[in-house]
């Protein structure tokens, strides 16, 4: 029998980290990294593992993703993996008829550019399922497709009011269509069936799986806490340690709850205290959403849009968003801000000065996620506060919802600002890489291929439209290799707090380990590279086929 405490990868194209490559060979001792060899094999028991030529990296971390939300998405109505609207149909269908005891019915995935105007309706859903509710998240996590049944289960009719934070789409005689944006997805809350502890810890361990497949071994849960997208995982994750199933080294971001006040924070506390000595787990981080998106006209925005006369919405009020950030960083909380617009981002970096000014900040890892649109004028102050971009990368593409829903929303003078990471590098900001999956796919080398190029990977079947794959959105916002590398790795490492533990590859360090099928720096397309295992502290927790 195979010794499993000393683990030996041999033969290896080695990325230790910071641009740095070895030929050579890696050696574990229980679950540690004890020695990086020039030696294609140097001797030493326990299993080896021959990686033939290929690339071996540490082992990515994602970090920005909703782990429940996506591996519930496995297995329940899975609609990512085709692009297509009488496919959603049929998927529907087929799962309908091989749930016939789900009293509503429960799906993700879809995607609006397939539908007329960008949004599906109740009445297509319809013809799928027309007696029982239907749900269906968006792949953006912003949106919910619901058909007529879940509509008239939830009373929602044309005297239901759009709540403050989200919209109900409506014809134009008011009537509601089918689709519910942000806000307004609570208005259905109550008809998911009660998400059970059984079901939480089935929809991690199938994420988890998911993620390890593509060698991510640690990761940022962007929503823990009660919010109007996934129940609570909290307890889900703590079950699954103390059984010893969860293998990813995980951040739990707490959601901060917008209707709430400051008063959540002692819950946030206690939640830190109780995984402090736990070995996967840790609470240091709160997930705060300072606005909606683009795409929905929810983000928040500088300007007004270029096709309506809105700004978007600011989700707190940006003196009371000082105040919150000032009291979770005294209380030693990072943050972790969800802000697509340039206003949104600007009242962010706001915040973060404001606390900064009053002597706040130290030692703190703050970030802002998504940063769709970034006003030139702040590009510099996230290096001068700090504060690291949290940026998904594969979101940087010609596609058609881009070019005919987005582009046209932010107008001709602001197309520039889009995803700037390139101008974010240059300007000495911090990158730390998320997929924010479900919403994209979590695959980091497609995130890393669109990073580089600004073109659609190759394999992915959501690059829609003629120039998805040819045309760079804004090409000089494209990355080298080893800055959208060392975001995955890094950088996330920075944010997750695991840049002492891995991240690198180094003597002293956990053997968090992907080993790919082929050697990317030779590699003709990263997007056909795949994992052929993928290891956490030494041990093997993804094996390809
Ligand atoms: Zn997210």
């Amino acid at each position: 029998m195979t010794d499993t405490r000393e683990l030996t990868i041999g033969n290896a194209d080695l990325y230790l980290g910071h641009g740095v490559w070895r030929r050579g060979s890696l050696r574990c001792v229980d679950g540690v990294i004890v020695e990086v060899s020039p030696e294609r094999f140097p001797r030493g028991g326990g299993r080896h593992v021959d990686a033939r030529g290929a690339s071996v990296l540490p082992g990515f971390q994602d970090a920005h993703v909703h782990p429940e939300h996506g591996g519930s998405g496995l297995l329940g109505i899975d609609l990512t993996a085709v692009h297509d609207a009488d496919r959603y149909l049929d998927l529907v269908r087929a799962y309908a008829r091989s749930h016939p005891a789900e009293a509503v019915l429960i799906g993700n995935g879809w995607y609006g550019d397939l539908f007329p105007g960008g949004m599906p309706t109740a009445a297509f859903l319809d013809r799928a399922e027309a007696e029982r509710p239907v749900l269906l998240n968006g792949h953006d996590g912003h949106s919910l497709w619901a058909n007529s049944a879940a509509l008239a289960a939830a009373s929602i009719t044309a005297d239901t009011p759009d709540p403050a934070d989200g919209r109900v789409l409506r014809d134009a005689d008011g009537i509601p269509t089918g689709v519910l944006l942000d806000g307004a997805m609570q208005l259905v809350a109550g008809l998911r069936p009660e998400k059970t502890r059984r079901t939480l810890t089935d929809g991690l361990l199938a994420a988890q799986a998911f993620l390890h497949s593509l060698g991510v071994t640690a990761w940022a849960d962007a929503m823990v806490g009660d919010s109007e997208l996934s129940a609570d995982p909290f307890e889900a994750y703590l079950e699954l340690e103390r059984a010893g199933l969860l293998t990813g080294r995980v951040v739990l971001g707490q959601w901060w709850e917008r209707r709430a006040g400051l008063e959540q924070i002692e819950r946030f506390e206690q939640r830190r205290e109780a995984v402090r000595d736990l070995p996967h787990l840790s609470a240091g981080m709160v997930k705060i959403m300072q606005d909606g998106m683009v795409e929905n006209h929810t983000a928040a925005m500088i300007d007004p849009y270029a096709d309506i006369d809105d700004t978007g919405a600011s989700f707190i009020d940006p003196q009371q968003l000082v105040r919150i950030a000032a009291e979770l960083d005294a209380r030693g909380f990072d943050l972790h801000f969800h802000a697509c617009g340039d206003r949104a981002v600007r009242e962010c970096l706001d915040a973060v000065e404001a606390l900064r000014a009053r002597g706040g900040g130290a030692g703190r890892r703050h970030q802002i996620a998504h940063v769709d649109v970034v006003h030139p004028d702040d590009l510099p102050r996230f290096a001068k506060l700090d504060v690291t971009a949290n940026i998904e990368m594969l979101w940087a593409r010609r596609d058609k919802e881009m070019l005919e829903r987005k582009l046209p929303q932010l107008g001709a003078d602001r197309e520039p600002w889009q995803f700037p990471f390139g101008s974010l590098a240059r300007a000495g900001a911090r990158l730390a890489a998320g997929s924010d999956w479900p919403v994209s796919d979590p695959n980091p080398l497609w995130a890393i291929h669109t990073g580089m190029r600004r073109t659609a990977p190759s394999t992915d079947v959501h690059a829609i439209g003629d120039e998805a794959r040819t045309h760079p959105l804004e090409r000089q916002e494209g990355l080298d290799f080893t800055t959208a590398l060392d975001a995955f790795l890094t950088g996330a490492a920075w944010v997750n707090r695991l840049d002492d533990v891995a991240g690198r590859l180094a003597p002293g360090l956990q053997g968090d380990l992907v080993v790919l099928d082929a050697n990317l720096r030779t590699a003709p397309d990263l997007a056909r590279v795949g994992v052929a295992e993928t290891f956490v502290a030494g041990h093997s927790v993804h094996h390809g086929e």
